[in-house]
C-alpha cells in the first residue's frame, strides 16, 4: 500500500533526489529498449550517463505527438509484447492515433496515483463514484475506474450519455461523487432543471471531478453552484496515463503535478526555452515511473504556468494553474490569437446564458458567437434580447479585442456533446 502522506508531504530535496534517480532510469531504459531514442540520442551527441543533474534535462530531446504517430503501433515500445497488458489510444482529430501501452506495474501505478487524488479530495470508502467518461480505448474512465476500486468505493461504470438513466443511478445508488467531462456536466445540470430536479434536495452529491478538456472558473462556478458540490480540476493526458497527472486538493487553488511520477517544464513554444515558474508557456512532461512506454519531453500542446509558493494543504509538489488552452487551439481572427476558453469565461459569467455555445469562424475577419440562453428570456419581446445581445458582444469584445457577432439561441438548439465537445467551427478550412 502507498504512503499517501510520505510521498505528499516530501521534502524538495528529498524529491527531487527521487525525481534523479528516476530520471536516470527512465534515459538508460529509453536509450536501450526504444531505437528512436538512441538515434536522436546520437543525432546530438549525447549518452544517458551526460544526464547528471536534472538541469540536464534540456538536452535531451523534445518528444511530439508526430513522433508518436510516426512509430505507431510498436514503435515506442521500451518492454516485450508480452509484458504489456493493456493498449490506450489517443485519437485526436486526425491523422493516425497515438498507441500508449501499460505493464502490470504500469496499470497499477497508474491506479495508485487516482488513488491519491481522490483521497487528497475526501473521498471515503463509503463514497459511490459515477464514472461518466468514456469507457473504451480512450483513457479517461478506466484508469479512474482502476484508482478509485483501489480506494475501496463503489464505482458505477455509467459511461457518458443516456442522461435519464444517469439521473436514475445518481438516485437508486446515491452517487456522491461525479467524474465528468465540463461540457456533459452543464448538459446533465440542464435536464435536471427541465424536470424539475433540485439537486440537494433529490440527491446525495458531494463533487465532482472535471477535466479531459478545457473549461473557466466561471464554468466551475456554475456547476458547484447548480449542483451545491465541490467540483475538482482533473487534468491527464493518455501519453502520461491517462487521468491522475495533475489534480487539485481541496484548497481548489491550481493543480499538484505529482513530481514524483513526471518532471514537469514550462517552455516558450516557439523557441523551446524553458521558462521560469509563474511564466506561461507550454507544458512539458518527462515520465518518471513506467515501464511500457517511457516517454522523454514530451509536448503536451497544453497552455498552463507553474504557480509559485506553497501550497496551504502542506503537499509539496508544485502546481499548474487551469490549463489556458492548447497550442493547437488558438485561432486568429483579424491578426489577434484567441483562446475559445476566453470566451467560455463571458459567457459563463453572464446569468441569462445557458449552458452550451459555439463560436463559428466564418472569414480571417470575422467570427459569430452562437449561444444558448435561459427560455424566460423568449417570451415574444425582443428589447431585452436586443440588450442581452448587445452585453455579451461589448463584453467578448473587451475579452478578446474583437467584436463578434453575437445569436441568441433557444435552449437545445446547439448539438450537445457527451464527451470532448467542439466548440470551434472552422468554416474558413471546411
Ligand atoms: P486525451 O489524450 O484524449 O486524454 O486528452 C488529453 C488532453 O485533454 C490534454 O492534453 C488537454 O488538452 C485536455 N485536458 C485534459 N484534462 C484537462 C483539464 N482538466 N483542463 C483542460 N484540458 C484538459
Ligand atoms: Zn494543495
Amino acid at each position: 500500500m502507498f504512503r499517501q502522506k510520505d510521498i505528499e508531504m516530501i521534502s524538495r530535496r528529498a524529491l527531487e533526489e527521487l525525481q534523479m534517480k528516476r530520471l536516470k532510469q527512465t534515459v538508460r531504459q529509453a536509450y536501450k529498449n526504444i531505437p528512436f531514442y538512441k538515434e536522436y540520442f546520437s543525432k546530438l551527441h549525447i549518452q544517458p550517463k551526460d544526464i547528471a543533474s536534472l538541469k540536464d534535462i534540456r538536452k535531451l530531446p523534445f518528444t511530439t505527438r508526430e513522433d508518436l504517430r510516426e512509430y505507431y503501433p510498436f514503435g515506442m515500445l521500451a518492454v516485450t509484447k508480452e509484458q504489456v497488458v493493456r493498449l490506450h489510444t489517443s485519437s485526436g482529430t486526425t491523422g493516425k492515433p497515438k498507441a500508449i501501452f501499460f505493464t502490470k506495474k504500469d496499470v497499477d501505478r497508474a491506479a495508485e496515483l487516482i488513488a491519491r487524488c481522490l483521497i487528497m479530495t475526501g473521498v471515503a470508502k463509503d463514497d459511490v463514484l459515477q464514472n461518466m467518461m468514456t469507457y473504451g480505448l480512450f483513457t479517461g474512465a478506466l484508469v479512474m475506474h482502476y484508482g478509485a476500486e483501489k480506494v475501496g468505493v463503489l464505482v458505477i461504470p455509467a459511461g457518458p450519455g443516456n442522461t435519464k438513466r444517469q439521473i436514475a443511478l445518481m438516485q437508486d445508488f446515491k452517487t456522491t461523487t461525479l467524474h465528468i467531462t465540463p461540457s456533459y456536466a452543464l448538459y446533465l445540470a440542464s435536464v435536471m432543471q427541465n424536470e424539475g430536479l433540485d439537486p440537494q434536495k433529490n440527491f446525495t452529491l458531494r463533487r465532482a471531478y472535471l477535466g479531459s478538456e478545457p473549461y473557466s472558473e466561471e464554468t466551475r462556478k456554475k456547476i458547484e453552484k447548480f449542483f451545491h458540490i465541490d467540483v475538482y480540476n482533473s487534468y491527464g493526458l493518455s501519453e502520461m496515463n491517462g487521468p491522475g497527472v495533475a489534480f487539485e486538493c481541496r484548497e481548489k487553488n491550481g493543480m499538484h503535478l505529482w513530481e514524483d511520477n513526471f518532471i514537469m517544464e514550462i517552455i516558450d513554444p516557439d523557441t523551446g526555452e524553458t521558462k521560469p515558474d509563474g511564466e506561461k508557456g507550454e507544458l512539458v512532461l518527462t515520465t518518471l515511473y513506467r515501464e511500457a512506454m517511457p516517454i522523454l519531453r514530451y509536448r503536451t500542446s497544453d497552455i498552463t504556468r507553474i504557480l509559485p509558493g506553497k501550497c496551504k494543504c502542506g503537499r509539496t509538489h508544485r502546481r499548474i494553474s487551469r490549463i489556458i488552452g492548447r497550442t493547437d487551439d488558438m485561432i486568429i481572427v483579424r491578426g489577434v490569437n484567441i483562446f475559445p476558453q476566453q470566451i467560455e469565461r463571458v459567457l459563463m459569467g453572464i446569468k441569462a446564458v445557458a449552458q452550451n455555445y459555439q463560436i463559428v469562424l466564418e472569414s480571417y475577419d470575422q467570427m459569430t458567437v452562437r449561444v444558448e440562453i435561459v427560455k424566460e428570456l423568449f417570451d415574444g419581446k425582443v428589447d431585452h434580447l436586443v440588450n442581452l445581445r448587445n452585453e455579451i458582444t461589448e463584453k467578448i469584445r473587451s475579452e478578446i479585442l474583437v467584436r463578434p457577432k453575437v445569436e441568441l439561441l433557444e435552449p437545445g438548439t446547439l448539438p450537445v456533446s457527451e464527451g470532448k465537445s467542439i466548440r470551434v467551427i472552422d468554416k474558413r478550412t471546411l
